[in-house]
C-alpha cells in the first residue's frame, strides 16, 4: 500500500469531508521552501505550511537547538517547577513585545492561547466582583476552534453545528477602508448594551477571512473607546507575529498597546506546537491575592516545554538577523511589484500586501463559498503546477516563508497569473 493508501484506513484529517475530498498528498521530505512528496514530485510551499514557518524546512540552527535541549532537560512540568529556556523566552519577548506585556503563559497552539486570553478577560472581572460576561469579536474573525476561540470566530462554516452553545459574543464590522465609522459606532453602542469584558482581534489582518486588511489608526481608536470602557483588549497575533507584516508584531504600528496578546505559529520556526498569551502588569495583578481561588486555574501537561522554548528561542535569534530582516523587506517589495501589475487585470477584483502577505481577490461568476467550487479548481490547479496555495473562496494569498528567493517568488506569481486566465 501506497503511504496515501493507509491514510485513507487510519487518518481523519482537519477541516476534511472525507466522502468527498481527492486524498491527501504524502509528503516525505521538506528543505527550505520545497516540499517533496512520496513520488519526488516537487512543491513550492508558498503558505509557509499553514503561516508557521519563516526559516524554511528542516531547518539546521533550529534543529541543533531543540537537539541540544533534547540531551539536556526535553521536558519537566511546569506546576512548581521552572527552567532557563521558559526564563530566556520571557526575558526576549518582554523585549521584544509591545512595552505594556509584562507577564508570559504557556500553552500549546493558537486556539488555547486564545482560550487562555478569553477565560483570564472573564476571570478578571469575575475576581473584582463585577459582572461583565460579553466577548466582543470582529465579523469573520478566526481564533481557533476550541469552544471559547470558536464563540469569538465569525465564520460560521467552522461553527454552525456548535450555535447555542457558546458563551456570549457580539460581532463588530471588521473597520476596513470606508467603514471605520460604522465600526466605531457599533462598538460604542455594544459596549452600552452588553456588559463587556473583553474585545478580541486579528490586528491588522483577518488570516483565515482571506487576508482581510484594516489601517492601525482605526485599531487605535477601537482601542482607546474599549481603554475608556475599561473593556480589556486581546490583540490574537497567532497569524500576524514574529515579522509577517514587516514589523515584529502587527502591534507595533498601532499606536495604542493591547491588554493581551496572543502568540503560535511562528513562534517556534513551524518545527514544535507551542503557544504563548502575554498579559499586563494590571491583569496579572487581578489574579494576585490571598485568597487561592483568584488564581488561573488553568494549565496544560506540556506547559512550556523546554524543547518548545529551545526552539522559540533560535526561532526568535534568526528573526532578528538582518539576513531576515532583508529578506521580509526584499518579499513585501516584490508583493508590491505584483500587486501594481496584478490589479489592473480585468479579472481581478482587488489585490492588497502587507508585509510578506499579498492577497487577490479574482471575479466570479457566483457567490464563492469558503470552500466552493472555484477554491477547488484554484487550489488543484496549484497543486498540479506545483505550488501549495489555499485559496479561501476567490481569494488567493501568499505567505512566503521569508527566505524563499526571488525566482521562486517569480514561479509562485506566474502561477497565480496563469491560474487567473484559467478560472
Ligand atoms: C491559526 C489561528 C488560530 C488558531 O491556532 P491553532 O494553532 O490552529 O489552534 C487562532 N488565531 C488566529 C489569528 C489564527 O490565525
Amino acid at each position: 500500500m501506497t503511504l496515501t493508501e493507509k491514510d485513507s484506513q487510519y487518518l481523519w484529517h482537519p477541516y476534511t469531508q472525507h466522502k468527498t475530498a481527492q486524498a491527501p498528498i504524502a509528503i516525505s521530505r521538506g528543505e527550505g521552501v520545497l516540499l517533496w512528496d512520496e513520488n519526488g514530485k516537487e512543491y513550492i510551499d508558498a503558505i509557509a505550511s499553514w503561516w508557521v514557518n519563516p526559516f524554511g524546512h528542516s531547518n539546521k540552527f533550529i534543529a541543533d537547538a531543540i537537539y541540544k535541549q533534547l540531551t539536556t532537560l526535553e521536558h519537566v512540568l511546569f506546576g512548581g517547577f521552572t527552567h532557563e529556556p521558559a526564563i530566556k523566552v520571557a526575558e526576549k519577548l518582554i523585549e521584544i513585545l509591545p512595552k505594556s506585556q509584562q507577564k508570559i503563559f504557556f500553552s500549546d497552539n493558537g486556539s488555547t492561547a486564545v482560550e487562555v486570553a478569553i477565560k483570564v478577560a472573564l476571570q478578571y472581572f469575575f475576581n473584582k466582583n463585577e459582572k461583565r460576561t460579553t466577548i466582543i469579536a470582529f465579523e469573520n474573525a478566526f481564533h481557533g476552534d476550541t469552544f471559547a476561540a470558536m464563540a469569538a470566530s465569525g465564520i460560521s462554516f467552522y461553527t454552525q453545528a456548535f450555535q447555542g452553545m457558546f458563551i456570549d459574543v457580539v460581532r463588530i464590522p471588521v473597520p476596513v477602508k470606508g467603514k471605520e465609522q460604522e465600526s466605531f459606532d457599533a462598538l460604542k453602542n455594544v459596549i452600552e448594551n452588553n456588559n463587556c469584558a473583553g474585545f478580541i482581534f486579528e490586528p491588522l489582518v483577518q488570516g483565515a477571512a482571506g487576508m482581510v486588511m484594516y489601517e492601525p489608526e482605526a485599531l487605535a481608536k477601537l482601542i482607546q473607546i474599549c481603554s475608556k470602557n475599561k473593556v480589556l483588549t486581546i490583540a490574537d497575533e497567532v497569524m500576524t507575529g514574529f515579522g509577517k507584516t514587516g514589523k515584529t508584531f502587527a502591534m507595533d504600528y498601532v499606536s495604542e498597546q493591547p491588554d493581551m496578546i496572543c502568540l503560535s505559529k511562528a513562534l517556534t520556526g513551524g518545527t514544535i506546537p507551542m503557544a504563548i498569551t502575554t498579559f499586563t502588569q494590571e491583569v496579572f495583578d487581578a489574579f494576585y491575592d490571598d485568597d487561592i481561588n483568584k488564581a488561573l486555574f488553568h494549565g496544560h501537561t506540556f506547559t512550556a516545554n523546554p524543547t518548545g522554548c529551545a526552539a522559540a528561542l533560535a526561532s526568535i535569534d534568526l528573526l532578528e538577523t538582518d539576513e531576515m530582516q532583508d529578506n521580509i523587506k526584499r518579499i513585501n517589495a516584490s508583493h508590491l511589484n505584483f500587486q501594481k501589475k496584478i490589479e489592473k487585470h480585468s479579472k481581478v477584483i482587488t489585490a492588497r500586501t502587507l508585509g510578506v502577505i499579498f492577497a487577490v481577490e479574482i471575479k466570479s461568476d457566483s457567490e464563492e463559498s469558503y470552500y466552493g467550487s472555484m477554491r477547488t479548481k484554484l487550489y488543484n490547479f496549484f497543486i498540479d503546477k506545483g505550488v501549495v496555495l489555499r485559496p479561501v473562496g476567490n481569494i488567493v494569498y501568499i505567505l512566503p516563508p521569508y527566505i524563499m528567493t526571488n525566482e521562486q517568488l517569480s514561479k509562485v506569481y506566474q502561477t497565480i497569473e496563469e491560474a487567473i486566465e484559467m478560472v
